[in-house]
């Protein structure tokens, strides 16, 4: 039997359940088709840094402040930077500013499929097949992997970087971009690993040479996360058996000749198998037309490279704000979607806004904690589009200061990887003679500019 849904959410990550979640508050209600057999089924690690201007505000939107400030890991938006040697070359500590706070993206994970009405998610529903409904304009059969079908008049394709639903709207690819991550876990760093969990700190690790690098986080119950990044051909890690853990560490080890000791025991002393992640994103700035009765959200609209620390971030930020806007028009979720897309694709003009209903905006108390206006989406604008000039504007310390100040920001600058947020102002002019930022620059691990401003690779180059 295929039952109709007016609301599909394909995809139970972090897009899709705030969807669902925001939809919920705001007195709508939706299905989400996961592929997971249940929510146990894969291990969510690492840590998500939070961000003031997009992640915080979904998580405003869908009502669930208190609780994600129960799951903050304090102390853990502290950062260093090492060079391959375990020289610190930057530190900076957590104040608890909260401009980034960190959090475990498995509590995260839970504490947004808590927040759901049960059986909202439907776990074990792996998207087969898409197909239109002759007839019908926008609606959709989903044919599942467990042979159930469904029917959709509004179809959100949260699904990830290699989505089913995208090819309704786009025929773009993720692509390889240079970079494969290997995976690890250290349990219980600070009593079983005291040398690797010295160098990682009490929050986030960056540890560079040439085209090699760690990127680490201290988690909530003590283990060492670890991505080791390497510049490699694609198939590179089919050259390696990850099944079998000894040969595949010794074969990691030989990548780090003269790297300190403690370095190399984030993958010598890993407690886990070393799990390849090719890293794959789609090119920068991509859209499409709209197409009536689907959308993309998160990863499936904008997968990007996690340099830019931004995927789940906006994963939470674009789910939140397509549930609001379905929350303004509940009758026209044509003109929600266009709205949402507008946002989405900066340059398009955006539709003339309906006014909310009083009674819409009363169901959105945590909204209008902070809205000077009653509108749902007010305080879900995206940054400015243009940027103060130079790295964290006039005041350096106001928005960059948490995570390494213009290092950071010279990053995410330029791992745009469909970044929208700060898409129309690419300034990473960044290079300023600080030794933090000339061990970023430095290092091969950074691709060549994807952005088409060629300032701050000019500048690079010449240092
Ligand atoms: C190594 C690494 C580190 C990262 N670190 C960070 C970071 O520090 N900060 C940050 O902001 N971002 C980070 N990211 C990016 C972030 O993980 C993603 O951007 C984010 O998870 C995207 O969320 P999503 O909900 O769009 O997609 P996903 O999290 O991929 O969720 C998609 C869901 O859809 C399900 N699904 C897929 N196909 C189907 C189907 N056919 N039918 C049904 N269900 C389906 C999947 O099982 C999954 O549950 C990192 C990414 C990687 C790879």
């Amino acid at each position: 039997m295929t039952t109709h849904y007016p609301i599909a959410i394909l995809g139970g990550g972090l897009g899709g359940l705030i969807t669902a979640r925001v939809l919920h508050v705001n007195g709508i209600e939706s299905a989400v088709f996961e592929l997971e057999p249940d929510r146990t089924a894969r291990v969510q690690g690492g840590m998500l840094d939070i961000h003031d201007d997009n992640g915080q505000k979904a998580i405003h939107a869908a009502d669930l402040w208190n609780t994600f400030d129960s799951i903050i890991h304090r102390g853990g938006e502290s950062m260093r930077i090492l060079d391959h040697t375990g020289a610190v070359l930057r530190e900076e500590h957590d104040e608890g500013q909260m401009a980034r706070p960190e959090v475990d993206r498995g509590q995260l994970r839970d504490l947004l499929i808590d927040s759901l009405p049960e059986g909202t998610i439907r776990w074990g529903h792996k998207a087969v097949a898409i197909r239109d409904i002759d007839g019908v304009a926008g609606r959709r059969e989903v044919e599942f992997a467990n042979g159930q079908t469904i029917t959709t008049d509004l179809l959100i394709g949260a699904d990830g970087a290699w989505s089913k639903v995208r090819p309704l709207l786009t025929d773009a690819k993720p692509s390889y971009t240079g970079i494969s991550f290997i995976e690890a876990d250290l349990y219980d760093g600070p009593q079983q690993h005291p040398a690797e969990a010295a160098a990682m700190g009490a929050g986030m690790l960056f540890a560079f040479k040439d085209d090699t690098g760690i990127l680490g986080h201290l988690e909530t119950d003590g283990t060492l996360h670890v991505y080791l990044g390497f510049r490699v051909p694609e198939d590179w890690a089919d050259t390696i058996d990850f099944t079998d853990t000894p040969a595949a560490k010794q074969a990691i080890l030989e990548r780090l000749p003269g790297w300190n000791e403690a370095l190399r025991g984030f993958i010598a002393n890993a407690d886990t198998p070393l799990t390849p992640r090719p890293i794959n994103a789609l090119p920068a700035g991509i859209s499409w037309d709209r197409v009536v009765g689907v959308t993309l959200i998160g990863d499936a609209a904008h997968v990007m490279s996690p340099f830019a620390g931004e995927g789940a971030n906006l994963a939470l930020y674009d789910g939140a704000l397509l549930a609001l806007a379905i929350a303004e028009h509940p009758e026209d979720t044509e003109t929600a979607i266009a709205q949402y897309e507008a946002d989405l694709f900066p340059a398009r003009p955006t539709p003339r806004k309906t006014p909310p209903t009083a009674s819409k905006c009363s169901s959105l108390p945590a909204l209008r904690k902070d809205s000077s206006t009653c509108s749902p989406r007010s305080t879900l604008k995206r940054p400015p589009a243009t940027r103060p000039s130079g790295p964290g504007g006039t005041n350096p310390s106001k928005r960059f200061r948490k995570l390494g100040g213009t290092v950071w920001w010279c990053l995410t600058g330029y791992y745009e990887h469909g970044y929208r947020g700060y898409r129309e102002n690419k300034e990473p002019d960044c290079y300023d003679g600080d030794e933090g930022k000339r061990f970023f620059w430095s290092s091969g691990m950074f691709p060549l500019p994807l952005s088409p401003r060629a300032t701050c690779s000019s500048s690079m180059k010449s240092t």
